[in-house]
């Protein structure tokens, strides 16, 4: 199947991000959120991180200028009537993505297909509030997108061999590479990292180890490029806690408890850079670890 136009859902980090990378691949790319303001600020921010891309040479300006032309924005789904594939990627809310799906459903030629960016649904259950499961999986990309290599792609059960082949070529077209994962609870990105950043804070909790040493010694000693509290407060701990939680209740696995210090910095609003203030305070000129 030929893809040639494509519908985002949802301009926040992610869809903002794809619509991103759609643009920039030479897909005419639309964009939708709930307000006009939400969008303008989005298409300022993708414009924004195309001009730093030009700057580190890695696209030329007439690059940007192109994919900024096919990029427009615009409140409501109508603008998806002729696409052939739209990508929801708004909030991480089960009832909101399945309004959405019926929605557009709607809206959609009955060649188009839908793929959803979720971190958490069940892809096979999303399917069912749409019209055409067999054209729907999951496209999980990650954070931040333009510069992230990975797209995890999950078939729901219903899922045409004839959709994940467009939507594998599509993401090789992106750019990126995929890596196939089963309809599990978190997939494969998350269903090992995350554990990984709950047994952090289990450290912390435990006092293994302060916030400064837990995150030097998981940066020096294993290479990697954050410590798993800095991490967590990228991702956002409430995001952390939310995944945890479907881990441990779709697999019903006591090791994947979250770890009631994580749920206490959550319940006091402390939900890392987004906030101000998670396990480092943002604050000042550099991050403070907050123990
Ligand atoms: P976000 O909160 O930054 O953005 C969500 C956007 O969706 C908001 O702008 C919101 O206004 C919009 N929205 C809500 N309801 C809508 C509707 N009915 N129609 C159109 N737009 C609507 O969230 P995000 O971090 O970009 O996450 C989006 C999705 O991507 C979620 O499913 C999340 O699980 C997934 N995801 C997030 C990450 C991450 O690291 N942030 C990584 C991979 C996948």
């Amino acid at each position: 199947m030929d893809i040639k136009r494509v519908g985002v859902i949802g301009a926040g980090a992610m869809g903002s991000g794809i619509a991103h990378v759609c643009a920039l691949a030479g897909y005419e790319t639309r964009l939708s959120d709930v307000s006009q303001e939400r969008l303008d600020g989005a298409l300022e921010k993708i414009a924004d991180s195309m001009a730093r891309q030009v700057g580190r040479c890695q696209i030329t300006e007439a690059d940007r200028a192109a994919a900024l032309q096919r990029l427009s924005g615009a409140v409501g789904l109508d603008q998806f009537k002729d696409c052939d594939l739209v990508i929801e990627a708004a909030t991480e809310n089960e009832k909101v993505k399945k309004e959405i799906l019926a929605s557009l459903s709607r809206v959609l030629p009955p060649h188009a297909l839908i793929a959803t960016n979720t971190s958490s649904i069940p892809i096979t259950r999303l399917a069912t509030a749409t019209d055409r499961p067999g054209k729907f999986m999951g496209m999980h990309f990650m954070n931040p997108v333009p510069r992230m290599e990975l797209v995890e792609l999950i078939r729901g059960l219903a899922t045409d061999p004839e959709t994940y082949e467009a939507i594998k070529a599509m993401t090789k077209r992106l750019g990126k590479t995929s890596a196939s994962a089963e309809d599990f609870p978190a997939f494969i990105v998350n269903r090992i990292l995350l554990p990984m950043v709950n047994e952090a804070v289990y450290a912390l909790y435990e006092g293994v180890g302060s916030v400064e040493a837990i995150d030097t010694a998981m940066k020096l000693g294993t290479h990697h490029p954050m410590g798993p509290l800095e991490l967590a407060d990228f991702i956002g701990l409430d995001v952390c806690l939310a995944i945890m939680q479907v881990l441990y209740e779709g697999l019903a696995d006591s090791k994947y408890r979250p770890c009631p210090l994580l749920v206490k910095y959550v319940e006091a609003g402390w939900l890392g850079r987004k906030s101000g203030r998670g396990f480092y305070d943002y604050s000042g000129p550099n991050p403070v670890p907050t123990r």
